[in-house]
């Protein structure tokens, strides 16, 4: 399965239980492949050999293993063609990093890629995001219809970094870094019961998931309608958050906070 825009064909390879390893098509160089956030190697290597295609690079947005615990085999198979440049952000914790990338533009001019890098601390203080061909890569930090615990950052870290990603056009495919869009729903309709949007999301992702296919890529456009994440500026969602929290809120920042902690504990 291939999910084709103008410019970028992007294949998602499943890992775990939910994560998603997402493969890109190199435009310029046929049969050749960008490998974001391989936290498995063994899928990437079924697919791999499955197509036919070789690995030409490896993106990472963060270190959580689950991300990056694949690289290391990936790299030992590819050992003796030419090497495999390995791009992430500056952390200690991504020991098999080739190239640390902060606020930058990153061409990948052999295969016809380019990408802005974004920082976006939250999940992770060191957390990064790749835009570029109308797609984002963002990791753990934005899911569809939700978005990352805040493991490493605060509220108004990670509510800013939203506000970064959210800036986007609207039409920017979102792939994210697992498969919780359902289970992301019943939360966003539990802030917002009557949104129209994402009801009807809701059913459209459940028809996927029944067929067996991911939720994924959203787009932008449709995340700020249905992800309460990226609404803590609308009034509707600031009501359910003060009513969830019993108190008055003080702007979009504490709006995020407290629905990231009724998250934390919502089943
Ligand atoms: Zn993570």
């Amino acid at each position: 399965m291939s999910i084709h825009d103008p410019h970028l064909t992007v294949r998602p390879v499943r890992a775990f239980a939910d994560n998603y390893i997402w493969l890109i098509d190199s435009p310029r160089r046929p049969g050749f492949v960008v490998a974001v956030d391989p936290g498995e190697a063994a899928p990437v290597l079924e697919e791999l050999r499955r197509s036919g295609a070789s690995l030409a690079a490896i993106l990472l947005t963060h270190h959580h293993p689950d991300h990056i615990g694949g690289v290391a085999e990936l790299l030992r198979h590819a050992a003796g063609a030419a090497p495999i440049p390995v791009i992430g952000p500056e952390d200690a914790r991504i020991p098999t990093l080739t190239r640390a990338v902060h606020a930058e533009c990153l061409e990948l001019p052999d295969l016809g890629l380019s990408f802005e890098t974004l920082p976006i601390p939250g999940h992770t203080l060191s957390h990064i995001a790749f835009w570029g061909h109308g797609a984002l890569f963002c990791g753990d930090t934005l899911f569809s219809a939700g978005c990352g615990r805040m493991f490493e950052g605060t509220p108004i870290q990670m509510n800013a970094s939203l506000n970064t990603l959210r800036a986007l056009p609207p039409e920017t495919r979102v792939f994210c870094g697992h498969e919780y869009t359902a289970a992301n729903l019943r939360f966003a309709l539990a802030v917002e019961p009557l949104n129209g949007a994402a009801l009807e999301y809701q059913g459209s992702v459940q028809r996927l998931r029944a067929a067996g296919e991911p939720s994924l890529p959203s787009t932008l456009g449709l995340e700020i309608q249905v992800n309460p994440f990226l609404r803590c500026d609308q009034a509707v969602v600031a009501r359910s958050a003060e009513a969830h929290a019993g108190k008055r809120l003080d702007g979009p920042a504490e709006v995020f906070g407290v629905l990231r902690a009724w998250k934390d504990g919502f089943r």
